[in-house]
């Protein structure tokens, strides 16, 4: 089963549910931290790595001396990373997917792919957890590519636990895209009323099976609690607002290691997410 963990904003503690979410089920566990602009799981489940690789896109290079300038490859070009000139084709390869369609159009076989480097993947183990992380080079926008990098350690015969980036954009997507269940992280304010709304769209609109985690329970009002009883979305778990977690957390500590009585919340919370995942592939003949 693949569970992500989201949120629609961030610094709601979207990492401090996946990580103890991780240490309360037992063996066989993933967790992928594909929060790739700023992983942090790491921090608290402290893995021993043991694998380390680069990861790329192909970009283009141009042979001008086999090029006619005919534009074919910068009109296909979705992302306007190449531009055709009329004595020079230019590429921008901070804008170009890799999707390889310029070079695969081009009439004259002038273009060839070189890699570009945008981070890199490091696995390893955390005690019985198997860590997977990618990490995006400072500056560098193509975090898709890395994040379908990392989820492609994930093991079918395994729990995977999924840590996404906050908010609703394209990386966010590409995470959770194929999970069981999304578990969405929220804080009982009218900010995280707002971006848990957009985040439940982007759950329906992916076909993905969604639950709510209030963090920080007692510190807003009830209007989360009042949305997702109008939306038909389950509150899974409560954690309040506590001093100790907070200290916790601050020295990397996870909730269920520094509070071990959280330990049985976090399992029943897996078991109620993996019973709506059964009835949602259930009730789609999955
Ligand atoms: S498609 Fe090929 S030949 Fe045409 S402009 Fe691009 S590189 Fe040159
Ligand atoms: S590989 Fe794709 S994204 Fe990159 S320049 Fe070519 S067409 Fe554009």
């Amino acid at each position: 089963m693949i569970v992500s963990v989201a949120s629609g904003k961030g610094g709601t503690g979207k990492t401090l549910v996946s990580t103890s979410l991780a240490l309360s089920l037992k063996d066989h566990v993933q967790l992928l931290d594909c929060d790739v602009e700023e992983p942090n799981a790491h921090i608290f489940l402290k893995p021993v790595f043991e694998r380390e690789e680069v990861v790329a896109v192909p970009v283009p290079r141009v042979d001008e001396s086999k090029c006619t300038f005919c534009g074919r490859c910068a009109d296909v070009c979705a992302f306007n990373a190449i531009a055709v000139l009329p004595k020079k084709v230019m590429v921008f390869p901070e804008l170009c997917h890799g999707c390889g369609a310029c070079s695969y159009l081009c009439p004259e076989g002038a273009i060839s792919e070189v890699d570009r480097e945008i981070g890199v993947l490091q696995a390893g183990h955390s005690g019985q957890i198997e860590f997977i992380h990618g990490k995006l080079n400072v500056g560098e926008a193509l975090a898709v590519p890395l994040i379908r990098r990392v989820k492609e350690f994930i093991d079918p015969a395994k729990t995977v636990i999924v840590d996404v980036s906050p908010g609703t954009s394209c990386p966010v997507i590409e995470a959770v895209r194929g999970s069981d269940f999304c578990l969405l992280v929220t804080e009982p304010t009218p900010f995280g009323l707002n971006d848990l709304a957009l985040a439940v769209e982007a759950t329906k609109k992916l076909d993905v099976p969604c639950g709510v985690l209030i963090n920080r329970a007692g510190v807003g009002d009830d209007t989360v609690e009042r949305y997702c009883k109008g939306e038909g979305v389950p509150v899974l778990l409560h954690i309040p607002l506590d001093t100790e977690i907070a200290r916790l957390y601050s020295r990397g500590v996870t909730l269920v290691d520094g509070m071990p009585e959280w330990r049985p919340a976090f399992q029943r919370l897996f078991r109620d997410m993996r019973d709506m995942a059964s009835a949602w592939q259930a009730k789609r003949g999955i």
